[in-house]
């Protein structure tokens, strides 16, 4: 078999999805090959490039052990609840197990219509699948929760949005594609033994050491909420350390497993402005990054809802004890989010006021229209030099920062007295502790924190641009190369690492649709 197929969705039952499969294109041609996940996965990136690899990915061409289907959910969009969506231009091929021995779910996005297409025609134009293979896979690299991109193709035929463009189609990864509007799905239509198979077939796909076999199904349901919650807390947060801003964050579009998915209008912040939005459709600024994780609590509040007629057969019980659940996910965001602001400011301890801190220096950057990415970057590169009076010079900030960065070296300067009673205890040498504010130590762990390179929209756009208008991928491939090392500087040209000249900023993306 060219790809280990070893399925496992497709045997619930018939009514969580569509047999479907992939409707072919014209001409299949190859943008791009991940390598490395093809090893992950056990499949030979040699026959991906192949005629039959590449047949494969645009839908030519199915291969053994493959049984496709497009999933069905349901969900709230931009809080409105739609009670039939599905995969309408997407197409699970089947689940193999990697060399890490996890599970993942390889699908095609931009494979033809679906029963889920409602008016849609089922295609992805290149520009939005070469923007979700670039931030994808920069997401993996960052670190972050994510699905991947294991190859894109071109396919010979044009899609017709508001101008005619190119057809692409990705293979997308994930841990699973089990959203929680495919939950909300099952609940609105008050099935409530489909919710329990579902319920039963996330814990042992993604959670197994969080319930036992002998547990009832109502602390099953828990269970398997709390683990949602601490997954999209932690999932949530790690985006904010590095300003992405998802920009749909509707209920089909959250996984239970706390990978990003649905790369659609989505984009990284240059300068520093919590109320940022990209997305053209979202008006009202519903998902701004400021909102993004109130939203995720809103969005496992619906999780709740729908979980409810398995946590008790007494609704009201059921209520109460979904409510008191969901009680725990501002803690658990709030955690994740101080935990990753530390790692960002380089502080290994807690201190009272380390928030504050950061939140001081969140407002410097606003109030000063800073690059959120660089000023960090700057931040990590002045922690291995000598605290020197004037920082702000030496580093390029403004004056208006030297009493922050005072603050902030003091505050360091705790963590070395703690280093240093922690190394007399052991009775080790004291190099890189004592007196000195400043450590090697420390700016290497901001420098590994604290990312070089992020996937600039005016970038991406400028690869869409080049891909689409001159069938080039040249730009396209250096940033997918580059961004593979985000916390390096090696090798990267100087204009992937600026952020934008104000004739390039990038105020609004668009959905792949
Ligand atoms: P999204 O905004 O990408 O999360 O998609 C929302 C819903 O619209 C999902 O059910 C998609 O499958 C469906 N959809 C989006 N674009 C298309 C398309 N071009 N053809 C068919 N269905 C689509
Ligand atoms: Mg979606």
């Amino acid at each position: 078999m060219q790809v280990p197929f070893d399925n496992t969705y497709v045997r619930l039952p018939e009514r969580f999805y569509a047999r479907q499969s992939p409707t072919p294109v014209a001409k299949p041609g190859l943008i791009r090959v991940n390598d490395d996940l093809a090893d992950l996965l056990n499949i030979d990136s040699h026959w991906l490039r192949s005629e039959e690899g590449i047949a494969t990915i645009a839908g030519n061409h199915l291969p053994q052990g493959a049984e496709p289907i497009a999933a069905v959910y349901a969900g709230h969009q931009f809080g409105s609840w739609n009670p039939q969506l599905g995969d309408g231009r997407a197409i699970l091929l089947g689940e193999v197990i990697g060399k890490d021995n996890r599970r993942y779910d390889i699908q095609l996005k931009g494979s033809g219509q679906t029963p889920y297409s409602r008016m849609g025609d089922g295609r992805a134009p290149l520009g939005p699948v070469l923007r979700e293979y670039i931030v994808s896979e920069a997401m993996h690299a960052l670190g972050i929760a994510t699905s991947r991109a294991l190859a894109a193709v071109t396919t010979g035929e044009s899609v017709y949005r508001e101008e005619t463009l190119p057809g692409a189609v990705i293979a997308r990864i994930a841990s699973s594609h089990i959203r929680i509007g495919t939950v909300q799905f099952f609940a609105s239509r008050e099935d409530h033994e489909a919710l329990r198979l579902l319920v039963d077939h996330t814990l042992a796909r993604h959670y197994p050491g969080s319930y036992e076999s002998s547990m009832s199904d109502g602390d099953k349901a828990l269970a398997l909420l709390d683990q949602v919650m601490q997954a999209q807390a932690k999932l949530v947060a790690s985006w904010q350390m590095v300003g992405f801003i998802h920009g749909v964050m509707n209920t089909d579009n959250m996984l239970l497993s706390g990978e990003t998915i649905d790369y659609g209008p989505c984009a990284f912040m240059d300068t520093y402005n919590p109320e940022t939005v990209f997305s053209s459709i979202d008006h009202g600024g519903r998902y701004a990054f400021r909102n993004q994780p109130g939203i995720a609590h809103w969005n496992v509040a619906c999780l709740a809802q729908a979980l409810v007629p398995v946590i008790s057969d007494d609704e009201e019980t059921g209520v109460e004890a979904a409510k008191a659940a969901l009680d725990k996910f501002p803690p658990y965001f709030l955690e994740a989010n101080i935990a990753g602001l530390r790692a960002k400011l380089g502080l290994v301890t807690e201190h009272e006021g380390d928030e504050q801190l950061a939140k001081d220096f969140l407002d410097l950057l606003e109030t000063h229209q800073l690059d959120f990415t660089l000023s960090f970057r700057r931040l990590s590169e002045m922690a291995g030099v000598e605290p020197a009076e004037n920082v702000s010079k030496i580093a390029g900030f403004p004056t208006a920062f030297d009493d922050w960065f005072d603050r902030w070296q003091k505050r360091c300067g705790k963590d070395d007295e703690r280093c240093g009673e922690e190394q007399e205890r052991c009775g080790e040498e004291q190099e890189s502790c004592g007196e000195e504010q400043n450590s090697p130590d420390r700016q290497a762990a901001m420098l590994a924190t604290n990312p070089a390179m992020i996937p600039r929209n005016h970038l991406i756009e400028e690869a869409i641009r080049e891909a689409t208008d001159s069938n080039s991928f040249d730009l396209f491939h250096s940033l997918v190369d580059a961004l593979a090392t985000p916390y390096s500087l090696d090798g990267k040209s100087e204009r992937f690492l600026k952020r934008p000249k104000p004739e390039e900023v990038v105020r609004q993306t668009f959905c792949g649709t």
